[in-house]
């Protein structure tokens, strides 16, 4: 979709921020961006963008984008640029060295949620295919993949069950753990818009968020419970739900497992998990939590929402599971205005989720042991394929420190800033021979890199993202490459460097192997979602057009599954030395470690990370506003500026983590999710004191 005019032409494209996938028309004088306008037509955006979208593009232009690709034979060593072909033989020849000396498993890689799925797809079919191995994982391990394990078991698929206009539908409306203002901005609008028609709104989160009140919005009920209770807090919603028999009797019946049920009710229904027993451990009174549980189940079409605090804690599989328990009780799956979707984060979480990036899972979340699909892949790439699941990030870096891995291809990845506890990652990294990262940026991870491919940027390539409603869209290429190459035909010169035979010439041909190999993709292809604009998955012969709300009739896994999940306290405690819980969060003009747009002019309205804190707290340790702390956990330590704020709780601080300069991740913990590995970045104890700055 090509549209001529101002200022002498347009293409029309996808964000590539967050999970909302607002489409924009990318306004052009020749090969010079000259602003991104809010397309009318997209159906995830309607028109709306935020400010992340419509202004912080710059980046794609910075002077700091790294265009030569570069080798060094030590990380102590400067970097030499090189040309693309011997930066590919290159890396072609170490991984064949590495894997000689130390076996097939020795080396794995990274996709990144940043890049397009095809672009995903690749990278994982480069592993399962070229290094012989499923040592594949992706940057949704350190947010979204309890969402994967949990919706997967409960209702046997990871997505949400709802398109975005779906919220218009709601009647009550529960926020758990997201602060969509700020992380969703454009999904946000939609459901304030629908809370200003009347829906009524829970807000379950430890911090009162613009949501909860704000000059149009305020929440019927908020519960700002403890870091690492989310648990707790459900089970005592689901305990209202039972005892009070406010379930939903015919749908359970017609849709879960009875037997099933009745043990999760029996579990909910004893006293110990009453909202009077719980709160002294979430810190909530009991009469608001019993209020809350009300209004959801009874309130009409109850839509629940969530983000990365659910997900990512030691109890995150079990916290998605327990919403999704809720929500079959009380009947609200498999309509309109109801259901249960994760906020995802990235542009592409979905999408690289959807297409394999698991180390146990191929596109479409099969299980890479079981024999059809296995058979499937090997018969279409000509291989025999590893039927063992591969290793997980934290397993790799382990793995490493251990000796027994040496290779990574790591795409758009800053694991170094982004994953927990740095000094684990940098260990790991260290430990190997071969770090190849292909990025825009000279990030925190190429520190520790032998090999550098330079990446492209969104607005460079073709392709689709698929976003946090499972919606197929667009992304067009607006100027050429500035490295000469788009992220997947690096992909495709590596693997043929390492005597594979990739014939690709466009990403629509990826999309029909896709499609070829993946049932949840078999109606999609590029013709379709040009004359259509976009299409949500599962798209195939048993749903043409797409499928807005899913498990409509019945779940994909068959029956429903209720799964008891009892409350697990984090090993993460606080004490005499850490008194105060730290948790963690996103502002509105930046995005996750800021590699984009802290290199626009997006930073003016966020120049530094701060540490809320309450006045309690601030005032037990001398601190005025501005003053510098320094934030030390178990971990390690840190240094930034106070905010005295009543938005947190008396013992809890919270901070952004969008400047380097934060080193948040320094602080956070080992700790993971039980099912995952998902880090535990929103529980760790900290003590904070006065500190006269870096
Ligand atoms: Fe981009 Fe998300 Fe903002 Fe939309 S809401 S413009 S997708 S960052």
């Amino acid at each position: 979709v090509v549209e001529t005019g101002t200022p002498d032409r347009a293409v029309v494209t996808t964000c590539a921020y967050c999970g909302v996938g607002c489409t924009f028309r990318a306004e052009m004088r020749g090969e010079e961006l000259v602003r991104m306008v809010p397309w009318k037509e997209g159906k995830a955006n309607r028109g709306h963008s935020c400010v992340k979208g419509r202004f912080a593009w710059g980046y794609a232009r910075h002077r700091d984008r790294i265009l030569n690709p570069m080798i060094r034979a030590s990380v102590s060593e400067p970097w030499r640029e090189v040309s693309w072909g011997e930066a590919i033989a290159h890396t072609a020849s170490e991984f064949r060295r590495i894997q000689a000396k130390y076996g097939t498993r020795s080396i794995g890689g990274i996709t990144s949620s940043r890049c397009t799925n095809e672009e995903t797809f690749l990278v994982q079919k480069l592993i399962r295919q070229g290094f012989g191995n499923n040592n594949v994982d992706t940057c949704a391990r350190v947010c979204h993949s309890p969402t994967g394990y949990g919706l997967s078991k409960t209702f046997g698929t990871s997505a949400g069950t709802q398109d975005f206009d779906s919220v218009m539908k709601a009647d009550v409306i529960l926020v758990i753990g997201a602060n969509p203002t700020d992380g969703h901005p454009v999904f946000a609008s939609r459901m304030k818009k629908r809370l200003r028609q009347g829906a009524k709104l829970i807000v379950i989160d430890p911090r009162r968020t613009d949501l909860v009140k704000s000059p149009h919005v305020q929440a019927e009920h908020h519960l700002p419970l403890r870091p690492g209770t989310n648990v707790a807090m459900l089970t005592a919603l689901a305990h209202v739900v039972v005892t009070e028999k406010l379930y939903d009797e015919a749908f359970i019946r017609a849709r879960c497992d009875w037997d099933e049920f009745q043990d999760w009710a029996d579990f909910v229904s004893e006293p110990a998990r009453s909202p009077e027993a719980i709160e002294p451990l979430t810190g909530v009174r009991a009469d608001e939590v019993r209020a809350a549980a009300r209004l959801y189940a009874t309130g009409g079409n109850g839509a629940i929402y969530y983000g990365l605090g659910v997900t990512e804690h030691s109890q995150g599989s079990s916290t998605v599971m327990a919403i999704a328990n809720l929500a079959m009780a009380t009947g609200n799956v498999g309509r309109e205005g109801v259901g249960v979707n994760p906020l995802r984060g990235q542009n592409n979480v979905q999408g690289a989720c959807d297409m394999g990036s698991f180390p146990h899972e191929f596109s479409g979340y099969r299980h890479v042991s079981d024999d059809a699909t296995r058979g499937l892949f090997e018969r279409a790439w000509g291989v025999r394929l590893d039927p063992e699941p591969g290793l997980r990030i934290p397993n790799m870096l382990d793995a490493a420190t251990d000796g027994r891995f040496k290779g990574i291809f790591i795409q758009g990845e800053d694991i170094l800033q982004s994953d927990p506890n740095t000094h684990h990652v940098a260990a790991g990294l260290a430990a190997m021979e071969c770090v190849v990262v292909q990025d825009l940026f000279l990030n925190e991870t190429a520190n520790y890199a032998h090999i550098f491919l330079p990446g492209s940027t969104f607005l460079e390539k073709d392709g689709t993202f698929t976003n946090a409603e499972r919606r197929i869209q667009m992304v067009r290429k607006v100027m050429a490459p500035l490295n000469g190459y788009a992220d997947w035909e690096i992909v495709q010169l590596v693997a043929n460097a390492m005597g594979l035979n990739w014939t690709y010439d466009h990403p629509s041909q990826i999309m029909d192997e896709i499609a070829a190999l993946t049932p949840t993709f078999a109606g999609v292809n590029y013709d379709r979602l040009e004359a259509e604009g976009s299409l949500q998955w599962p798209a195939n012969e048993a749903a043409p057009a797409g499928t807005p709300t899913m498990h409509i009739d019945g779940f994909v896994r068959g029956k429903g599954k209720f799964v008891v999940t009892g409350y697990v306290p984090t090993d993460e405690k606080t004490g005499p030395r850490f008194p105060l819980l730290l948790t963690t969060g996103r502002i509105l003009s930046q995005y996750n470690v800021g590699a984009q747009t802290r290199r626009t002019g997006n930073t003016a309205w966020h120049p530094e990370d701060r540490l809320e804190i309450h006045p309690s707290d601030a005032e037990n340790r001398g601190l005025k506003d501005g003053d510098w702390v320094t934030l030390r956990s178990r971990a390690g330590e840190t240094t930034l500026r106070a905010l005295i704020t009543e938005r947190v709780a008396p013992g809890v601080v919270y901070t952004t983590f969008h400047h380097p300069e934060t080193q948040a991740n320094v602080i956070t913990t080992d700790f993971s999710d039980w099912a995952t590995n998902c880090p535990e970045y929103k529980v760790t104890a900290v003590q904070v004191s006065a500190s006269n700055g870096p």
